[in-house]
């Protein structure tokens, strides 16, 4: 087993080669075809997230220690089960549900593994995908790509279930007659987008600052777009509503306190407006806006299994375009890391551990 580890954070990732683990019990033994490069990864190996204020909260705050295999986007082939392992064969594609919990606990009864405050995720509580090999604990979490390519699968495991469960804590009627407000347009914007109009909703209206994007995104089906350097584009955003008061629904990609404010000013009384980036940074808001404006800012994270599953067959239903992907070896996994920092990037960044 070839795998890139993070052996101190912020320090570039170090090759090692270790013999190939042996699934036991209900463990399966995946040989990872494809890899994605998030940019969580960078937040992760940099060892903290921005808190604001000059406060950070660091990995070892959330239990998270090196070294680590980084890598939560996994596809792959399965290689060998353990003999409890149930529902999967050796040679099955999959798609590897990383965000796994304890299995014990309420939050895990309820199917909502994201949610476990004791988690196991793969790339960052334990060894994810910048590997030719990857463990995981139980089969369940193993998903049939079923046609779907593993390169594009493997997104669908993140920046997919994330954009999917975000999409759907609106009103399904309101969605279905009414824009959101999809706010960043870079991998998970693209995907918001290409996933709300599979899901049959309304249309986007989506904002950010750098113009290529926007173009991206009117070509993507966005019915408009905005750019936040214009100092009246709140007020473009709400002519823009069916009403022309504003808009009832909006997604901040993003996670700064600029966008989320931008989010804000954009609603009607009633709106909401779901927080998905991590960008970093801190945000008031005067406490009688909430009763007053009706407003709700819900926070969402990843998704679930059964969601991953369903993004799945959505995909396959609706014949949801992928999103735009750049494969490489993965000997450069730190150089794609580098290249995602930078900004130069196109869509998704995925290793192909297996060949390209
Ligand atoms: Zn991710
Ligand atoms: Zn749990």
């Amino acid at each position: 087993m070839r795998s890139y580890v993070a052996t101190e954070w912020g320090k570039p990732l170090e090759l090692r080669e270790q013999e190939t683990p042996a699934p036991t019990g209900k463990e399966v033994l995946v040989r990872i075809t494809a890899a994605g490069v998030c940019h969580s990864d960078l937040h992760i190996h940099d060892g903290y997230y921005d808190l604001g204020g000059g406060r950070r909260l660091n990995n070892a705050e959330r239990g998270v220690y090196p070294p680590r295999v980084l890598g939560h986007e996994i596809a792959g082939t399965i290689e060998a089960v353990g003999e409890a392992a149930e529902g999967v064969s050796v040679g099955d594609d999959v798609v590897v549900y990383p965000w796994i919990g304890c299995g014990m606990c309420d939050a895990c009864a309820l199917g909502d593994e994201q949610n476990c405050p004791t988690p196991r995720t793969l790339g960052i509580f334990f060894d994810g995908g910048y590997s030719t090999h990857c463990l995981v604990p139980e089969a369940k979490y193993c998903v049939p790509l079923d046609g779907i390519a593993p390169e594009v699968a493997a997104l669908y495991a993140c920046s997919g279930i994330t954009t999917y469960h975000a999409l759907r804590k609106f009103d399904e009627a309101v969605f279905k007659s009414e824009p959101v407000l999809i706010i960043g347009a870079g991998g998970l914007g693209m995907m918001a987008l290409t996933i709300l109009n599979g899901m049959g909703g309304f249309g986007a209206i989506v904002a950010d600052v750098d113009e290529n994007k926007l173009e991206a995104a009117l070509a993507n089906g966005a019915r408009a777009v905005v750019n936040p350097r214009d100092v009246d584009v709140a007020a473009q955003v709400k002519a823009l509503a069916p009403s022309g008061r504003g808009l009832r629904m909006a997604i901040d990609l993003v996670g700064n306190p600029e966008t989320l404010q931008l989010a804000i000013d954009c609603m009607v009384k009633g709106g909401k407006v779901v927080a998905v980036g991590l960008m970093g940074g801190e945000f008031t808001i005067p406490t009688p806006f909430l009763p007053m404006r009706a407003l709700t800012i819900e926070g969402s994270y990843v998704g679930t299994l059964q969601e991953l599953r369903d993004l799945m067959a959505l995909v396959r239903e609706h014949s949801i375009p992928p999103p735009p992907i750049e494969k490489h070896t993965l000997d450069e996994a730190q150089q794609v890391m580098d290249s995602l920092r930078a900004g130069k990037i196109t869509g998704r960044g995925v290793l192909m551990p297996a060949g390209i």
